[in-house]
């Protein structure tokens, strides 16, 4: 492939030679191309629809130290997402909370480093951003600048944001039906902020941005957050928020005949 020498997106190194990054990591592909759902693509939505890409988006974003330098982050959460036969180790890394009531499921990080699911999920976020592959998706130029720095040096988190962590699980032990969905961020007006989401393999990411960030956000924030804890979601939160959209899938192996919709 020919080498493109371009100014590095992260580091702003000029004249460097550019890789062709993953806006969504390759593993993502590879596990929901394994599952073998009718819809192994992941889902685009913009402009109120919601699309399947069959390509794998990338783009010539990063110098190779920028690019090992997302790499580490990529890798860990490798490790704690569903894998292609839907079973996961994220679990045995977090402490389940007692359940209040009917209320979401939660649970608390005991071997999970939190700082490193923050730092993949933004620089997801950030990718898609500076990537002009992914028409329609921006966090607006101020923010991105302010994910940036972060990516540089996390000591600095972006302000007037805030990042949650769910994870999906349909019932105790029994995994997810979506486990292998990945969806390509996406941002949705929320009251008086922007709200953005990006669901990887298990992992959903809801980062806020401006005006009054909602209090459970500030509470829950994987920056700046006094409560850490992650809560966990059955499918249908997925479904709902995708409503029509959401193309069918039909996973194969334990969870084929778990029953749900
Ligand atoms: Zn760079």
């Amino acid at each position: 492939m020919a080498m493109v020498h371009g100014t590095c997106a992260l580091c702003f190194a000029p004249g460097v030679p550019l890789k062709e990054s993953h806006i969504l990591p390759s593993w993502a592909y590879k596990r929901a191309r394994a599952t073998g759902t009718a819809n192994p693509d992941p889902v685009q939505v913009r402009l109120g629809t919601a699309v399947q890409t069959s390509k794998q988006l990338t783009d010539r974003l990063l110098c190779g130290r920028c690019e090992q330098r997302l790499g580490t982050a990529e890798r860990y959460a490798s490790t704690l997402a569903y894998k292609a036969d839907f079973s996961t180790d994220f679990f045995s890394h977090v402490r389940r909370l007692p359940r209040v009531g009917t209320s979401v499921p939660v649970v608390e990080p005991v071997t999970l480093n939190l700082a490193q699911l923050a730092y993949f999920g933004a620089s997801v976020f950030w990718r898609a951003h500076v990537s002009t592959r992914t028409q329609g998706y921006s966090m607006g130029d101020r923010y991105a600048e302010a994910f940036r720095t972060y990516l540089l040096d996390p000591s600095s988190p972006p302000s007037r944001t805030a990042m949650i962590l769910m994870y999906y699980e349909d019932a105790l032990g029994q995994g997810s039906k979506y486990g292998t969905t990945f969806v390509v961020p996406a941002q949705c007006r929320n009251g008086d902020h922007h709200a953005h989401r990006l669901v990887v393999c298990g992992f959903h990411f809801e980062l806020v941005t401006g005006g009054v960030l909602p209090k459970t956000f500030r509470k829950l924030c994987l920056w700046q957050g006094s409560d850490r804890r992650i809560p966990i979601q059955n499918h249908q939160f997925l479904v709902r928020w995708f409503a029509e959209v959401l193309p069918p899938i039909q996973p194969k192996g334990k969870l084929a005949n778990s029953g749900g919709s």
